[in-house]
């Protein structure tokens, strides 16, 4: 199987500056419903930050995704901003030095992002965030990987489990996060966090076509 240079990295992150700013809006009446009304203009100014900063051709993957954390960190305020940034960070260091990604180290790449966002979030699957569609597309991806699949197959896979993710958060109350001061309010929507995090794996798995 072919392995996964920065030319790939650089894709996933266009991919991703693209998709966020597609669904801004949508995002964004997300968290209208159950935060306030911030998620999609957050991490479309992050993102298009993140494009902003990205190191010029020959940069290896982990330079990359360093640059986008940083970008985060610093343009994005709120929840998301520190979490999605910590994730980038925590992915950069899981794969510095390499030139070139084996689909174990993709895995472990996203493995070490989830744990970020979960150290610094402390958020578990049902608690309504970015987690529950975050978890189970590591998982997905590890199993796939396993079974046998391409990577970016298993990317495929990955994202499909984050969907279900996001949509299995819709009918629950959040623990974590500003919808988790609505009660039973948050109930019949979706968290917003778990589409951003479902169209992360969208941008992966696209940027390997
Ligand atoms: P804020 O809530 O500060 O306005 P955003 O609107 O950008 O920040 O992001 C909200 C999203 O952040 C939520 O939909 C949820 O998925 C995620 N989130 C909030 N708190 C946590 C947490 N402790 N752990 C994981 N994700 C979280
Ligand atoms: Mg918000």
């Amino acid at each position: 199987m072919p392995s996964v240079g920065s030319h790939h990295v650089r894709r996933f992150i266009e991919r991703y500056a693209e998709l966020i700013a597609e669904h801004e809006r949508e995002l964004t009446e997300l968290d209208a419903a159950i935060g306030d009304a911030d998620h999609g203009s957050n991490l479309a100014r992050g993102m298009q930050a993140a494009l902003a900063a990205l190191p010029p051709e020959g940069a290896l993957p982990a330079e990359i995704l360093k640059a986008v954390a940083m970008a985060l960190i610093s343009k994005v305020g709120g929840a998301s901003g520190p979490l999605y940034g910590t994730a980038f960070l925590r992915a950069s260091t899981q794969v510095a030095g390499k030139a070139e990604l084996r689909p174990e180290d993709v895995a472990e790449l996203f493995a070490a992002a989830l744990k970020g966002i979960q150290e610094r979030g402390k958020a578990e699957v049902g608690d309504k965030t970015m987690v529950d569609a975050f978890a189970p597309a590591v998982e997905a991806l590890k199993a796939s990987l396993v079974a046998g699949a391409e990577l970016a197959e298993a990317l495929s896979e990955a994202w499909k489990a984050a969907q279900a993710g996001s949509d299995a958060t819709i009918p629950l109350i959040a623990r974590k996060g500003r919808a988790s001061y609505l009660g039973e309010r948050a109930q019949g929507h979706r968290d917003p966090g778990s589409l951003s995090t479902a169209l992360l794996f969208q941008a992966a798995a696209e940027a390997l076509r």
